[in-house]
């Protein structure tokens, strides 16, 4: 080793004692946290809790969740990047600043860098205030990801290699099908149908076919304790809490697996189309080889019980489900962060 490089060397380990180096995942739903040599530090909803007539953010994350559906009317609860796009910059960049700094706790002797996930469909604009409402943070560099490359990267998918990897990353907003191949995106596509949707369809269903209304949450709820995608071997059933239409007082009533994967059955569908046409999208060999090797899920979405199975009886080709999909985007953007030489061609910016 030469003078040169073992002084650079040493410089760097000691630059790495003091800035904390960070990967984000701005998810629709949940904005994750790692932090090079540490792991995952911060995990809280993409949600803020805003003043009504100054819009002025005042909460941010699990605190501004709890207070959705339960706050005075001068406070409003959003979700700054619902729809896989920035639907409030103000909120937004006082959520990402904030999540960057709590996740900086305790290191502010050197400015650190940051590689964040972003939806594949952003706008330049959009992307600018991801980088601006970073910078105010206090980091030093802003590099961006696109979500589904993140995703691939971090359920290991032979990303570099000429075969093609499918990745379908089912969100709380969004869901992304991505075709990659040598570390570069051949198709992607973003659909608006993706956890919100399903959760929606169950509260329609309910108010439809049994005269209950329930909040959003409470639809997520069941939707986590009794939704699937095929027929279950057991049933399952919850109770769940809402209001009778007709009379309008509080009851309850008991939801099974039957009846929900009913409501979500037609988003369920849109996923399938959104994967058929990402087939269509790419050259015949491509499909073929996604065919012949599977696809992946990741995202929260993944989660609901039979999914794989659904699309797999839908596609003809085999489905997995990665090990930790709420944390494929983070893992991903947090080896690009370890291992930047190696993946520094998903950088986008
Ligand atoms: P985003 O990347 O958009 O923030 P996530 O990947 O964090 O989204 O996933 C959030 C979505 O996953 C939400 O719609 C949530 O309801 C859903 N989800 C989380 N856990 C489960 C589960 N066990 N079963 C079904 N859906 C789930
Ligand atoms: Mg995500």
């Amino acid at each position: 080793m030469s003078y040169i490089s073992s002084i650079k060397r040493k410089t760097l380990s000691l630059y790495s004692l003091f800035a904390t180096d960070m990967a984000m995942d701005l998810g629709t739903a949940n904005t994750l946290i790692y932090v090079r040599g540490k792991g995952i530090v911060l995990n809280e909803p993409s949600v803020v809790a805003v003043d009504a007539s100054t819009r002025k953010p005042l909460h941010v994350g699990m605190e501004a969740k709890k207070m959705y559906g339960k706050t005075p009317k001068e406070l409003i609860t959003i979700r700054p990047m619902k729809d896989g796009v920035i639907a409030d910059f103000d909120a937004s960049m006082v959520m990402i600043s904030t999540f960057i700094k709590n996740a900086r706790a305790h290191s502010f002797i050197i400015k650190p860098k940051i590689i964040i996930g972003v939806p594949s469909g952003i706008t330049q604009v959009e992307k600018k205030a991801v980088i601006e409402s970073a910078l105010a943070a206090g980091v030093r560099k802003v590099h961006l990801v696109e979500e589904p490359m993140a995703a691939a990267i971090g359920t290991r998918m032979p990303v570099n290699e000429s075969r093609a990897n499918l990745i379908v990353d089912i969100g709380g907003g969004t869901t992304e099908v991505a075709i990659i191949s040598m570390m570069a995106t051949a198709y992607s596509e973003s659909t608006r149908v993706a956890g919100d949707e399903l959760d929606e369809e169950i509260v329609k269903y309910l108010r439809k076919n049994h005269n209950l209304e329930i909040g959003i949450f409470e639809a997520e709820k069941v939707k986590i304790k009794v939704g699937s995608a095929i027929k279950l071997e057991n049933e399952l059933s919850t109770e769940v809490n809402g209001r009778d239409t007709v009379t309008r007082m509080p009851t309850r009533m008991i939801v099974n697996d039957t009846m929900i994967r009913e409501a979500i059955a037609e988003p369920v569908g849109a996923i399938v189309n959104a994967i058929q046409r990402s087939m269509e999208g790419v050259t015949p060999e491509m499909a073929a080889d996604i065919c012949s090797r599977g696809i992946v899920l990741a995202g929260g979405g993944a989660l609901i019980r039979g999914l794989g199975k659904n699309l797999e009886n839908k596609l003809g080709f085999a489905v997995y489900r990665a090990r930790d999909p709420l944390a494929s985007v983070v893992r991903g953007v947090g080896r690009v962060l370890e291992e930047f030489d190696t993946f520094r061609r998903v950088i986008i910016n």
